[in-house]
């Protein structure tokens, strides 16, 4: 899992305030204003906290790499057209968005749509760990390689990594891909039909 670089004072104070946040909703009260990242605070419209689930303990999390343009003019997680496949996808394997916690691993999003760095990924870290310690999902999808990599490491293939889980910090991670890539590569590719696939198994593990 990816750690806030020593060297980093930013990533630390976010990692602070973060560990610091009792709840949910203090955290994302905190984590709003965060200016950690100067050039993502200059651009950003809407700190993209995410989602909490419905109601009580997530039954899985899903996590993206960061916002898009949709999430960043609303706020919300995955409200774009990934998110719109998403949802969709989700309901084919019979899984509900409702009973899942929906982040991302960056808050901001990175101008233009750009990969976000490894110093904003660092910094940003803090929020994401906080989160998943407050909600505890025993299940997490990791969508797209930069989510894979932050839950289990950064010489990750995703190919390599699909279709089992793996345990990190006592929670079962299964790596897919972003549903951006099944967009990409139309409804006949490879991603759209491995994201469904994985969901499917993911589902199968929660019945
Ligand atoms: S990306 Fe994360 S750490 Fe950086 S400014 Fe946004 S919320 Fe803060």
């Amino acid at each position: 899992m990816t750690r806030p670089l020593r060297s980093d004072a930013a990533a630390e104070e976010v990692a602070r305030t973060a560990a610091a946040a009792p709840d949910w909703a203090a955290l994302a009260a905190v984590a709003r204003p965060c200016v950690a990242c100067p050039e993502l605070a200059a651009t950003r419209q809407h700190v993209v906290v995410g989602d909490p689930p419905a109601g009580g303990r997530p039954r899985f999390a899903l996590v993206g790499e960061a916002p898009g343009a949709s999430e960043d003019s609303t706020g919300r997680p995955f409200v774009g057209k990934s998110g719109q496949l998403l949802d969709q996808l989700l309901a084919e394997a019979g899984l509900q968005r409702a009973e899942a916690a929906v982040l991302n691993i960056v808050k901001c999003r990175p101008p233009g749509n750009r990969t976000p760095k490894a110093s904003e990924v660092a910094r940003c870290s803090g929020w994401l760990r906080r989160q998943l310690e407050l909600l505890d999902p025993p299940v997490v999808v990791a969508l797209g390689l930069s989510s894979a990599k932050w839950f289990l490491g950064p010489r990750t293939v995703l190919a390599q990594a699909r279709g089992r889980a793996h345990d990190v910090d006592g929670r079962a991670v299964w790596a897919t891909y972003h549903p951006s890539a099944a967009i990409r590569f139309g409804p006949r590719g490879a991603p759209r039909a491995g994201l469904l696939a994985d969901l499917t198994t993911v589902a199968g593990t929660l019945a």
